[in-house]
């Protein structure tokens, strides 16, 4: 265990593990995403008055992407502590600052496909987002983080479940908190289910695996899971890639009998994957969509069609 990392336990729904970590010093912590709206409320806070730990006066959020359920809980943090600075990277810096524009462009992007998200999605994801938060530092190359004692954590920037996704590395103790970075085959969602993995770019996503496997650490933490450690390390990574390359083969299954041509492609082959691959039993179409659209675009891409 990395001495200065601190690991919160939360839970989203009824099953869905939802971790958050702060790498601590005396006088700085790094918070390392803030969960939904209520998490602070919910996990965070009772867990720090329980171990009796005191943010110092120097406080970094960093929010590893534009997703709900790791900035959400930012603006809550930001109350309870104002000096808290944030920080992300700066693909997904105007995404988690405005729902509206994260709604715009990761999650209500597949109407003119017919996939609109159901309004009650919506509603929820706007509650889980909580209140706007500035972000203060948008970062465009990798920093390091000096925590005191001479530690010191690297922020990488691991594209491919979002544009901007970043990750915290400390290089003496190989430790990585990857937040969705790599997936496995997927997360369990709140009712126990695993759903697919979800990447925007296969080939940013696939880089990324390999760069962690390059990295070769001993423990990863991840968002939506229990700790890895030692050779589960290797085996987690091969299976996030096998991930994409069954989801590939099922998409190539898929595009024998749909035509790609066809603005409802995304929508059928959707619907093609949902029933026909047994990893995910009950995952819904619009669980597949945007690994499904990355798939795609590669596919165009390859055949020479500009998207
Ligand atoms: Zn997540």
């Amino acid at each position: 265990m990395d001495n200065s990392l601190c690991w919160i336990a939360g839970v989203m729904g009824r099953q869905k593990p939802l971790n958050q970590y702060i790498l601590m010093s005396e006088y700085l912590w790094v918070w390392i995403d803030a969960g939904i709206s209520t998490t602070p409320d919910q996990w965070i806070f009772p867990e720090l008055e329980e171990r009796r730990m005191v943010p110092p006066t120097k406080n970094l959020l960093v929010i590893t992407h534009a997703d709900v359920d790791h900035f959400g809980g930012a603006s809550a943090l930001k109350r309870a502590i104002p000096s808290l600075v944030t920080m992300a990277h700066e693909a997904d810096r105007a995404l988690i600052s405005d729902i509206h524009v994260a709604m715009d462009r990761r999650y209500d992007i597949f109407g003119a496909e017919g996939m609109t998200l159901p309004q009650s999605r919506v509603d929820e994801l706007c509650q889980r987002a909580g209140d706007p938060v500035h972000v203060d530092i948008g970062i465009t190359s990798e920093v390091s983080l000096q925590l005191g004692d001479g530690e010191a954590w690297k922020v990488l920037h691991l594209p491919g479940h979002s544009e901007g996704h970043l990750a915290l590395w400390n290089s003496e103790t190989r430790a990585a908190v990857i937040g969705d970075a790599a997936m496995g085959w997927g997360v369990v969602d709140g009712e126990g289910a695993l759903q697919p993995p979800h990447y925007m770019d296969v080939e940013k996503y696939l880089s990324t695996i390999d760069r962690l496997r390059k990295y070769d650490p001993r423990t990863i933490y991840c968002s939506h899971r229990a700790k890895i450690d030692g050779f589960e390390v290797a085996n987690f990574l091969k299976e996030s890639s096998n991930a994409v390359e069954y989801l590939g083969l099922a998409i190539d299954a898929a595009l024998g009998v749909s035509d790609i041509d066809d603005p409802q492609c995304l929508k059928e082959v959707c619907e093609y994957v949902s029933s026909n691959t047994e990893r995910w039993p009950g995952a819904l179409p619009s669980a597949f969509a945007s690994s499904v659209a990355a798939h795609l675009r590669l596919v165009l891409a390859r055949v020479g069609v500009a998207t």
